[in-house]
């Protein structure tokens, strides 16, 4: 879709860059820039957090077209005689501004209000987006403030879904992919990668006849946080149940990993008659539970016995090892487990937040 305001460079994308360019122009366009007047300063720093936020820059371009009330909201498509009516979609109440689309209708303020910022949108609209966002940037830390550009950009995604490709998705579905999504780009985007070359190796299909359960932990060291993701698969595939939980007092890494091969052992369970297959990413506690004799006594030991034992209800089992890189779904959905309360399953249906990965996994990309 066009934009009220488009810039393009010569080769006619649509650049973060070329965003830049034209914001810092329309910012001059003003002439006030040198009397440093508050609301200008206010400005100033606002469109400098944006910038330098660490998010991807399709999320910094679509809060910017945004603040310049260039995305195509009912009204601004009504003021270019695209359509006659101008009424937001959703609540079929009011007109949809951008401020309605974005933050003030009741399926938006929704997932602002239950995401981890919960911010009520209902208020302090009164100098528009751009002025709402000027005070949030005063007011949040750079890390909030991420989330929030990240969750301005998942709002109008969401939104677009529902009304073009009827694509629905809970506000709870919302923010959590959005707070999935920014940990991702930021764990590959901002950290510095290692510049070697990386071998690709990909998830494997189990046996045939054989279920693949995928197992991973995240650990978060400050709140003694251990995240587990589990992920069960057939023989060409296709998904058949996940799991995230999320366990407290986890002093160790390691520990969050015995923990979580547990887990998936335990959630493995329901399938009694199946052949499983049991994969995770941690050697040393791929190891442990294959060792028989283990040597590892104490708490972490007595996880590896109990997962064994539970993998030993099954006639047929198996616990392997593969590389990172071919764990990515399990991977993934336990980095989200951190940020969750309850624990969730889901079964044939998978989560959004997966199905990416599941596809490529499935047609080994
Ligand atoms: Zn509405």
């Amino acid at each position: 879709m066009d934009s009220l305001i488009s810039t393009k460079e010569s080769n006619g994308n649509f650049t973060t860059k070329s965003a830049y360019f034209v914001a810092r122009t329309c910012h001059g366009l003003g002439g006030e820039e040198s009397t440093g007047s508050t609301p200008n300063e206010d400005k100033k720093f606002m469109w400098k957090a944006l910038w330098r936020a660490k998010v991807p820059g399709k999320v910094k371009l679509c809060v910017w077209r945004g603040c310049m009330n260039a995305i195509p909201s009912m009204v601004n498509l009504k003021t270019r005689r695209v359509i006659l009516e101008d009424i937001c979609g959703f609540c079929h109440k009011e007109a949809e501004t951008v401020e309605h689309a974005l933050l003030q209708c009741p399926r938006s303020a929704a997932i602002w209000f239950g995401s981890p910022l919960g911010i009520h949108t209902f208020q302090g609209i009164e100098d528009g987006f751009s002025g709402w966002l000027i005070n949030m940037a005063k007011q949040v830390s750079s890390e909030s403030f991420e989330l929030l550009l990240v969750l301005v950009w998942s709002v109008w995604k969401v939104r677009n879904d529902v009304l073009w490709n009827e694509i629905v998705c809970s506000p709870m579905d919302v923010h959590l992919k959005a707070q999935t999504w920014l940990a991702e780009f930021k764990k590959w985007n901002v950290a510095k990668a290692p510049a070697v070359l990386v071998r690709e190796v990909n998830w494997k299909h189990p046996d045939f006849g054989w279920i693949k359960c995928n197992f991973d932990a995240a650990w978060e060291e400050n709140s003694a946080c251990g995240g587990c993701g589990v992920v069960i698969r057939n023989a060409t595939g296709g998904f058949m149940a996940a799991l995230v939980s999320r366990e407290k007092g986890i002093g160790l890494a390691m520990h969050a990993e015995a923990a979580a091969a547990k887990t998936a052992a335990m959630f493995l369970q329901q399938w009694s008659e199946a052949k499983v297959h049991l994969d995770g990413d941690a050697l040393l506690v791929v190891a442990a539970i294959q060792n028989k004799g283990s040597a590892l006594h104490g708490h972490l030991g007595n996880l590896f016995q109990d997962t064994r034992r539970l993998l030993q209800r099954f006639e047929h089992w198996r616990v392997s090892f593969g590389p990172r890189e071919s764990n990515r779904v399990a991977h993934r959905l336990a980095r989200w487990s951190l940020m969750l309360n309850h624990p969730i399953s889901w079964f044939e249906e998978p989560p959004d937040v997966i199905n990416d990965l599941l596809i490529e996994d499935s047609l080994q990309i």
